[in-house]
């Protein structure tokens, strides 16, 4: 392979946009017809909906097919055959791989792949890291809990696969991981970014300093912090390092990558995933860029628990113009900007936890962590922002709490009752970070 090429597959990565939708439109067809074909949840459902594989002839079409939702895939588990259900494509003996998903919305659920679908997901990794600079002479370190979490599972065979060298920092903890980044002199390595800014903390409490370490650039996932541009600067100052975004997820695959051109997006993989972003009140589906809507994706793909129009939840939009690294996949503007049922309404304003972190990190003198809890005082709503003062910054609270009041009124359009903690106080999260608690529910 020449290491100097530009894109993993320059074929694909180039195509026309004609012949991207013709493309993804013929897969789509297929994906439609072997979910039909082979699985008795996705056969009942389209039957419901009279829709067959025949009936797919438009764009219009492929907009009508039922949505599956990830409570329909709970629901699924509890039939035959165990433990995935009816939803299963392949026989049980193709079955190579077990992942769960991590529940933090409810009771997880269970991911089967066969050893094509496996070879697949190293595949879409491969985009990744390739547009992400990675090359044969890299020493990558995984510093994540290798078990039933898809987490970097398969950027671990993704970069094998390129040619780099992994290593995997499973059962370490940081300190160590810390060591073993030092000791061996990686180049790269992948985590959430509250755990890339945890490290570099531990790392500076045991009088390293984690800039001037060999960590050139850093994958993040999990969270969208690598797209929120005040905690890409925050991670990026931190090690030294280039810090790109991607997102991903264990029922649907690796969906979308930012390139080094880090031009505030993240490019869909368009040959191997089809997006459709949903206006959440109308239901149209948006193709114009600078609106937001929830993400409707198929993994064109997978086979043996096919993702056919899931309902994410994710929040998105397209980006204005096409990136300046050449690639013809299209852009989603500052990456997956929240869950639609994370951006709640507060006061009657659409409040994204997004746009707070964004502040927060941007704000000086006040350290990685905050919290937001939103709950009700008699009718009124009430969002309690926590957050912390660097050591530096101890008794100086009057300095910062105009200024942040400011930012976050000018960002959300939401007034705050701001508390002011010492440095680890708050919560530490090592995976998911839950840092946005609406008690509003509970009542
Ligand atoms: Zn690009």
């Amino acid at each position: 392979m020449d290491t100097e090429q530009k894109y993993w597959n320059p074929v694909a990565e180039t195509l026309s946009r004609e012949t991207i939708r013709a493309l993804q439109f013929k897969k789509f067809k297929r994906l439609f017809r072997w979910g039909y074909e082979h699985s008795r949840f996705h056969r009942s459902l389209y039957d419901q909906a009279g829709i067959q594989p025949d009936d797919i002839r438009s764009w219009e079409d492929v907009h009508r097919v039922p949505k599956v939702e990830k409570s329909m895939m709970r629901d699924i588990q509890r039939k035959d055959p165990f433990p995935y259900g009816d939803a299963l494509c392949v026989p049980l003996e193709e079955v190579t791989e077990f992942r769960q998903t991590s529940g933090t919305t409810g009771q997880p659920v269970y991911q089967p792949d066969t050893w094509q679908d496996w070879e697949w997901w190293a595949e879409c990794w491969s985009y990744i890291l390739w547009a992400q600079g990675y090359r044969p002479r890299d020493r990558v370190f995984l510093p994540f809990g290798y078990n039933v979490f898809v987490a970097f599972w398969a950027a671990h065979y993704a970069a094998e696969k390129l040619g780099c060298e992994v290593v995997p920092g499973g059962v370490l903890d940081t300190q160590a991981r810390i060591l073993k980044i030092q000791e061996l002199r990686a180049t790269a390595m992948m985590a959430t970014p509250t755990y890339v800014l945890g490290m570099a903390d531990t790392a500076r409490k045991m009088g390293l300093d984690p800039e001037t370490m060999t960590i050139e650039k850093i994958t993040c996932a999990g969270e969208p912090g690598a797209s929120i541009p005040t905690t890409k600067r925050r991670m990026e100052d931190a090690w030294g390092a280039k810090v790109y975004d991607h997102a991903g997820a264990t029922e649907i695959g690796a969906w979308c990558y930012e390139c080094t051109a880090q031009a505030g997006g993240l490019h869909v993989n368009e040959a191997f995933f089809l997006v459709e972003i949903e206006d959440i009140d109308t239901g149209r589906i948006i193709e114009e860029p600078g609106k937001r809507g929830k993400m409707i994706i198929s993994a064109l793909d997978r086979q043996a628990q096919p993702c056919i129009r899931f309902d994410s939840k994710d929040v998105i939009e397209w980006a204005e113009a096409p990136c300046p690294c050449g690639r013809t996949f299209r852009l989603i503007k500052g990456g997956v900007q929240g869950r639609a049922d994370d951006i709640t309404k507060v006061k009657g304003v659409l409040l994204s936890p997004g746009a707070i972190e964004e502040v927060v990190r941007g704000t000086t003198g006040l350290g990685d962590e905050f919290e937001v809890i939103v709950d009700k005082v008699g009718d009124i709503d009430r969002i309690t922002l926590k957050v912390e003062l660097i050591p530096e910054y101890r008794g100086r609270r009057q300095e910062i709490e105009p200024r942040l009041k400011d930012q976050l009124r000018l960002k959300t359009n939401l007034g705050y009752v701001l508390e002011f903690h010492e440095t680890g106080a708050l919560p530490r999260y090592e995976v998911k970070a839950k840092r946005f608690k609406d008690l509003r529910k509970a009542h």
